[in-house]
């Protein structure tokens, strides 16, 4: 198998209520490795700019001022599978239909306020990763 590396978010929500630690925990105990990690507030310019994906869609002005509400935690993730490992460990977007023991049915307040954010696919991994970190700050 690959070795992958995926961009993680702790979003706003998470980090209010101080579950950092207790998130961090699923992903080691889940196979994978923090290779980078920072807590930072981001703007609404820089919200809306790493969500462009997501302009057009009905929920996009809500999602970026909740993502501008609060600090967060960025983080590179890195082991085998990483992209589709990390995303089974958060669980379904909407909690209400996530799987049991995932981070979004035992944490996430809302399909909104979802606790984690989490790449997609190996090239939405490395353009997310690279609009946080640069190479040098990624240790594996
Ligand atoms: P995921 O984070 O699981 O990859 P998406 O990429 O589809 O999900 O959506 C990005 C984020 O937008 C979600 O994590 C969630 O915070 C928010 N979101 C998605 N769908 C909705 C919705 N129907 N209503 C409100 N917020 C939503
Ligand atoms: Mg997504």
């Amino acid at each position: 198998m690959a070795i992958e590396r995926t961009l993680s978010i702790i979003k706003p929500d998470a980090v209010r209520r101080n579950l950092t630690g207790a998130i961090v925990a699923r992903f080691e105990s889940g196979g994978l490795r923090v290779a980078a990690q920072k807590r930072m507030r981001l703007s609404l310019a820089q919200a809306q700019a790493f969500y462009a994906v997501h302009a057009a869609r009905p929920f996009f002005s809500s999602l970026c001022t909740f993502m501008s509400s609060g600090p967060v935690v960025v983080q590179v993730l890195e082991g085998e599978n990483a992209v589709l490992r990390n995303r089974e460990i958060m669980g379904a977007t909407d909690p209400a239909k996530a799987a049991p023991g995932t981070i979004r049915k035992d944490f996430a307040e809302s399909i909104e306020a979802n606790s984690v954010h989490g790449s997609d696919a190996a090239d939405t991994a490395a353009k997310e990763i690279s609009f946080f970190f640069s190479e040098l700050e990624i240790v594996g």
